[in-house]
C-alpha cells in the first residue's frame, strides 16, 4: 500500500492511475478505523480497480474543540488494517496540507442544514463539504463511498455534487452495527464499560420509534422515545426526530408510501453519538 501526505503527491497518483486507465474508488474517513469503514472499502476495492482511503481528522467540521482534541488518532494500526483489506492507497496528510491557507468558504445548504446535525453543530457541514470537495479534487475518485450511519451528511454530499457537478458515482453504505444494536463509530472506543453498555439504548429506542409507527401519531412516538432514553443517567438526548427520509425535514404525521428517517443525536457520558433508522 503507498501512503502519501503531500497533496501534491496524491494529486500526482490519481493521475498517474486515471492515465493508466484504472478506476478509482475514494473511501473518505477521520481513522480510527472499524469494521463499518471496512465494509466501505471492501465495497471500493471490489467495486474498482484501486481503492483509496483517506484518513484526515478534519478541524474545520469541528465545532467542539475537546471532541477534536479527543478524537482517537491511531494512523499504524488502521495503516495496518488498510493493508489488510485492499487499499492500494492511503492519503493521511497534515491539517497545513489541507488547509495551506484558512479555510474562507462558506457553504449554504437551506434547509438541509438547519436540521439535526446543522442545527446542533454550527458550521460542521461547511467543513465537511469542503474537506470533501478537496478529496474529490485531489483523488478524482470514479465512485466516493459513505455510510448511512451519517444520513444527513450522505444527502449534503449528494447536493454537493449535484450543485458542483462533480463527476463522479455516490454510494450510501448501509450502517455496519455491533451484535448488540449499537452502530459503530469510532467515538465508541472512547466510551467507558458501563457506558458502553448502557449505548445499546440508543438503536432499541429507535426500534422502539419504528414498532410505534405502526399504530401511533408522531408527536406520542416522540415522547415515547424521548421517555424510553431518560431511564438511564448516563444517556442525554439531544435531538429525536422523525423526518423525510429524502429531505430529511421532520414531519408532524407520516403520510402512506412515505420513506421516514428515524434519526437520533445523544450524549453517552462525555460522547456524542448519533444513529439512525430508515423505515419505508
Ligand atoms: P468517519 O471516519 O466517522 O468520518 O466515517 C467515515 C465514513 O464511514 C463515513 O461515510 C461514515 O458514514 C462511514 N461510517 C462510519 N461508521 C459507519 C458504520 N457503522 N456503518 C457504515 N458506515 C459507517
Amino acid at each position: 500500500m503507498y501512503i502519501i501526505s503531500s497533496a501534491a503527491d496524491i494529486k500526482q497518483k490519481a493521475e498517474q492511475i486515471r492515465r493508466s486507465g484504472k478506476t478509482i474508488g475514494l473511501v473518505p474517513t477521520m481513522g480510527a478505523l472499524h469494521e463499518g469503514h471496512l465494509h466501505l472499502l471492501r465495497t471500493a476495492a471490489q467495486e474498482n480497480d484501486i481503492a483509496v482511503c483517506s484518513i484526515f481528522v478534519n478541524p474545520t467540521q469541528f465545532n467542539n474543540a475537546d471532541d477534536f482534541d479527543l478524537y482517537p488518532r491511531v494512523i499504524e494500526v488502521d495503516a495496518a488494517l488498510l493493508t489488510e483489506n485492499k487499499c492500494e492507497v492511503l492519503f493521511a496528510p497534515a491539517v497545513s496540507e489541507m488547509y495551506p491557507e484558512a479555510l474562507q468558504l462558506k457553504f449554504d445548504f437551506g434547509p438541509l442544514e438547519t436540521v439535526m446535525e446543522g442545527r446542533f453543530r454550527p458550521g460542521h457541514f461547511t467543513g465537511v463539504a469542503a474537506v470533501v470537495s478537496k478529496l474529490f479534487h485531489l483523488v478524482k475518485p470514479h465512485k466516493a463511498y459513505f455510510g448511512q450511519k451519517d444520513l444527513q451528511q450522505y444527502a449534503i454530499i449528494r447536493r454537493l455534487v449535484t450543485d458542483l457537478s462533480f463527476d463522479l458515482e455516490l454510494v450510501c453504505h448501509p450502517i455496519v452495527r455491533e451484535p448488540d444494536g449499537l452502530a459503530m463509530s469510532s467515538r465508541n472506543r472512547r466510551l467507558s464499560g458501563p457506558e458502553r453498555q448502557v449505548a445499546t439504548h440508543l438503536y432499541k429506542a429507535l426500534q422502539l420509534a419504528r414498532d410505534l409507527m405502526a399504530n401511533k401519531p408522531v408527536p406520542e412516538i416522540r415522547t415515547a422515545v424521548t421517555d424510553y432514553l431518560k431511564q438511564y443517567e448516563s444517556i442525554k438526548l439531544e435531538y429525536f426526530e422523525i423526518a423525510d427520509a429524502h429531505t430529511l425535514q421532520p414531519l408532524t404525521s407520516v403520510a402512506p408510501k412515505t420513506t421516514v428517517a428515524l434519526c437520533l443525536a445523544a450524549f453517552v457520558g462525555e460522547v456524542r453519538l448519533i444513529d439512525n433508522l430508515v423505515v419505508s
